[in-house]
């Protein structure tokens, strides 16, 4: 039996687009991915759950992750740190299932850099109204912090070029069944099933 590598799927986009709820969403269904738990350096908010939702960590710590290379990415944002442990990811990829990161922008384009394999999702808001609703009703933030992020945002969609696929989340419910569909098309990609199928011949002539 050939073991293939999983595919590793990154959704991002503007702040505030809904990408962590476009992601739980996609979660509560019996979905095969694996999702990566971020680190991050802010505080935990109502109803989050250490090693569920974020492993929460001091600047210190966060710094000290940086230095001894253990993060595939990460970024500053909106004053806290946030990043993705290195060797959860590239442990499951190697096990052959698929790995799922929720991440922001910048975060995204070092991905590319490192895993330009990767499948690279842009979540899109309805409209920049909408984004800014969205924002400020989420009520948990104060208006230094929502002005910060309106800011972050609008510089954040002009980075959409750098990806593969475009998800408008004008609904979750329909932009989770996109994320599936675009999961289950990279499985069915002639390059990956070739590859693999070749594999399988090859192993067999011995
Ligand atoms: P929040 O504070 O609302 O949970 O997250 C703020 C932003 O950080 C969101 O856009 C979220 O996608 C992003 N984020 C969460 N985890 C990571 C990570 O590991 N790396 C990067 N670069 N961004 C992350």
């Amino acid at each position: 039996m050939i073991k293939e590598k999983g595919i590793l799927f990154i959704l991002s986009g503007p702040s505030g687009v809904g990408k962590g709820t476009v992601r739980k969403a996609l979660f509560e269904k019996d979905t095969e991915l694996k999702y990566s738990i971020s680190m991050t350096t802010r505080q935990m908010r109502q109803g989050e759950q250490e090693g569920i939702d974020y492993f929460y960590r001091s600047k210190d710590e966060f710094e000290s992750m940086i230095e001894n290379n253990q993060l595939l990415e990460f970024a500053q944002y909106v004053g806290n740190y946030y990043g993705t442990p290195r060797d959860y990811v590239e442990e499951t990829l190697e096990s052959g299932k698929d790995v799922f990161l929720e991440i922001e922008v910048q975060g995204a384009l070092q991905v590319k850099k490192n895993f330009p394999e990767g499948v690279f999702i842009f979540l899109f808001p309805p409209s920049l109204d909408e984004l800014k609703n969205r924002i400020v009703n989420r009520g948990t933030e104060t208006e230094e912090l929502v002005k910060n992020r309106l800011l972050a945002a609008r510089e954040e969609i002009e980075m959409m070029d750098a990806y593969d696929y475009v998800v408008v989340n004008d609904k979750i419910e329909t932009a989770v069944k996109k994320v599936q569909a675009i999961v289950q098309s990279e499985h069915c990609k002639r390059q990956r099933v070739a590859k693999q199928y070749k594999k399988i011949l090859e192993a067999d002539l011995g």
